[in-house]
């Protein structure tokens, strides 16, 4: 089949190019190259569109769609979010070959079940920014991950992360290696008022579909960090997320970890705040 492979130097030329048939954005690439779908004839390379950057804007971290995983990494302004989750959280992806490719923008489009970032960008909720012929919308990533899929032609242009620097945050990915595909990714973010839980977020993915855990979260909020009834937590944990089963393990197997990683980040946050 013949294949174009375009590569558009401004964001209206790229939104052009998306409406032919059969036409998909390549950003790092990983995903499309191993994916191998033969129904796509056009590739939109979209790395030469001046959306590679990490600038402090105020209260937010802005960071461009196609800034690669390493780039975030050696970034001093991605580690001051939520007290380095994201750094962890992007140095747990993949290998240093991966990592020099792989683009923000295409680890949060696809809502691949096995990428990294998504339950950091819950936790913090960040803000996804959308563009498309006609016009840009911000989405709270939380809204994003219950939503459907992208629109068709819709480009991810950026991410604005909070710092939330005064809230305690651990991000967990539980694998074989460190370069294996994630079996559960856990992050967990909350501020602590004089002893008090407030305002935590919990999000899980791999283990079931990417998503906030609301009842775990209400659970916890103004629970005292010293009286803390840890069973209890995980239990709703457990009851709250339908588990599913993989080739790599079964279901009973993912809820034995899935209690066991939550119940390690609840003693981090008693012993660490
Ligand atoms: C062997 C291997 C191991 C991996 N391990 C991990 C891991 O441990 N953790 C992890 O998080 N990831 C891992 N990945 C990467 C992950 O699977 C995805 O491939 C990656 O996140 C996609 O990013 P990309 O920039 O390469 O996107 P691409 O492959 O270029 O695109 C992926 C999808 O997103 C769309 N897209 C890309 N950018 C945008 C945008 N800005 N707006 C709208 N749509 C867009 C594309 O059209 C495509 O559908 C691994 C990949 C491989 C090959």
């Amino acid at each position: 089949m013949n294949q174009e492979y375009y590569y558009p130097s401004n964001l209206e030329e790229a939104l052009n190019l998306l409406t032919k048939e059969s036409t998909v954005i390549i950003a790092g690439g990983t995903h499309l190259t191993t994916s191998k779908n033969r129904a796509i004839s056009n590739f939109v390379d979209i790395t030469r569109l001046g959306l590679s950057y990490i600038k402090k804007d105020q209260q937010l971290a802005r960071v461009g769609s196609t800034t690669t995983i390493t780039e975030m990494i050696e970034s001093p302004i991605i580690k001051q979010i939520g007290n380095g989750i994201l750094t962890k959280a992007c140095q747990l992806i993949g290998d240093t070959p991966l990592r020099n490719v792989i683009t923000i923008g295409g680890n949060i489009a696809g809502i691949y079940p096995w990428v990294g970032l998504p339950v950091v960008l819950l936790v913090l909720d960040a803000e996804i920014e959308i563009k498309t012929l006609n016009g840009t919308k911000k989405v709270l990533a939380n809204d994003y991950y219950k939503g459907k899929k992208l629109q068709k032609g819709a480009i991810i242009t950026e991410v604005a992360f909070p710092f939330r620097d005064d809230y305690f945050c651990q991000y967990e990915k539980f694998s074989l290696t460190t370069v294996d595909y994630s079996w559960l990714t856990m992050a967990f973010a909350t501020k602590n008022e004089n002893g008090t839980i407030v305002d935590p977020h919990l999000a899980v993915s791999r283990v079931s579909k990417t998503q906030r855990v609301s009842q775990v979260e209400e659970f916890l909020e103004g629970k005292s960090l010293t009286d803390l009834d840890l069973n209890t937590a995980v239990s709703i944990l457990k009851n709250s997320i339908k588990v599913v089963a993989d080739y790599r393990s079964s279901k009973t197997y993912r809820e034995h970890l899935l209690g066991v990683l939550f119940r390690r980040m609840l003693i981090g946050m008693t012993g660490g705040l």
